[in-house]
This record gives C-alpha cells, structure tokens and sequence, in this order.
C-alpha cells in the first residue's frame, strides 16, 4: 500500500497522470521488490544513469557542467523527492499533518524536477541534431505550421524564462496536440495532464559554465545536441504509434 501510495504521489507531483510508464524506467524497481510490502522508508528512486560519456555533448555543453548537473543537481532532486515520500509516510503514519504545505510543495518540486531532468538527459546526446522524423515530425508541422515555426517558438519560450525554469514540449492528451509551454522552477506554469517530451533546461546550473550570461546562445546551440529519435520514441508512448 505504501509503494503504491508513494507511486500515486509522484504522479500527482509530476502534474502528469500518465507518467506511470514515462517514470517506470528509473523508479527504483530492486529497492522496491526487496522491500517489505508497505515497509516505510523502504521505497526509494534512483539516480538514472547517464546515457553517454561526460564529455559527450561537447562542444555545446562542457563535460564539467554536465558531470556536476548529473551527478549533484539531478542526484540533489532525486535525493529530495525520496525524502519527502519518507516525510509524507510519517505524517500519514503520525496523523500529523501539521507540516502538508511544505510537503506538498517540496513534492511539487522535487517531483517535477525529477522527471524534466530525466527528459532533458535521454533527449539530448551526442551524435543528434537536425530535424525531427516519424510521429514527431508529423505532428510538428500540424500543430505548429512548420519545423521552423515550431523551433522559432520553442527557443523563444526557452530563452524569455524569468528566472530559472524549463522550455517544454509536451503532448497534451486533452486536445491531442503538441504544446510549447514554458515551466517556472520546475513545477509552475504547467498545464494539467500534459506530457514533456523535450525539454530545454534553462537554470543557470546548465550553461553558466560556458555560457555565462548568453542564454540565447545555448538555446541556440541545444539544438545541435536534440536526439529527434528518442523525442519520437516520448511521443509514441503518449499518442500510439
Ligand atoms: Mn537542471
């Protein structure tokens, strides 16, 4: 009860109900299969791997600012998402919800930026670039007009972030269509129910190394490192085939 609860949870942080298959490929299925049914404190996520070598994404991010993104911000989130389902456990196990603000926005949070790290890591690499094909390339050109247009938007989006926060692309079961939307930290701004499926990280954490204050410039150049292929394999797990 207590795993699934937690897996609820999650979902509900994530803003997304149909992220239970996107977030099944790092949720930590051992810890889990090891543990005591509805054992607390037992359940727990895991850092996903990186996909490729640190230095992978050279020249258009420093292998320093990819190595300390993974394994300290997007380890950081995960580490925090953890201990909040341990948190909310106890308060549930307590009766004591004195504290559920807190937690519920740490959940917000720490959720949100757990999944939109994942995204951002397993589309992106190295190798990649160009133009999208498949569902995604079909869809672009009809909800956007054009890959141009679409481009033109998204990086727009990406770059006139306030403060720090994402540039997405996410399928919208509602409509059926692809949305650009811009998420503040990494929680706000969404529009319920959709599904990224590329995302540009705009916290300073991502370029400043290299870039400094250029934002425009990394967003310009994130689009030589876009792998248009997993992109595609995202939306196919939302819209079908
Ligand atoms: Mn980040």
């Amino acid at each position: 009860m207590g795993n699934e609860m937690s897996r609820r949870e999650i979902i509900a942080g994530a803003g997304a109900v149909a992220a239970m298959g996107l977030i099944s490929g790092f949720i930590g299925s051992e810890a889990r299969a090891s543990a005591p049914k509805g054992a607390p404190g037992t359940f727990s996520h895991k850092l996903p791997p990186l996909p490729y070598a640190y230095n992978a994404l050279e020249p258009v991010i420093d292998e320093e600012t990819v190595r300390i993104h993974h394994d300290k911000h997007f380890a950081g989130y995960v580490k925090g998402l953890n201990d909040v389902l341990v948190k909310l456990e106890k308060a549930r196990r307590d009766g004591n919800f004195d504290s559920i603000g807190c937690l519920e926005n740490d959940l917000a949070f720490h959720g949100s930026g757990v999944v939109l790290h994942w995204i951002y890591f397993s589309t992106i690499g190295p190798n990649a670039g160009g133009k999208p094909t498949g569902k995604t390339a079909e869809f672009i050109d009809r909800d956007f007009g054009s890959f141009d247009a679409f481009w033109k938007q998204f990086a727009a989006a990406s770059k006139a972030v306030q403060g720090s926060g994402w540039g997405v692309l996410a399928w919208e079961p509602f409509s059926k269509r692809l949305v650009i939307l811009q998420a503040g930290i990494h929680q706000n701004l969404t529009s319920w129910g959709v599904m990224p499926i590329l995302v540009c990280d705009v916290w300073e954490h991502a370029y400043y190394l290299k870039y400094q204050n250029r934002r425009a410039e990394y967003v310009d150049n994130f689009a030589k490192i876009v792998n248009w292929k997993k992109v595609d394999e995202h939306l196919a797990m939302y819209a079908g085939q």
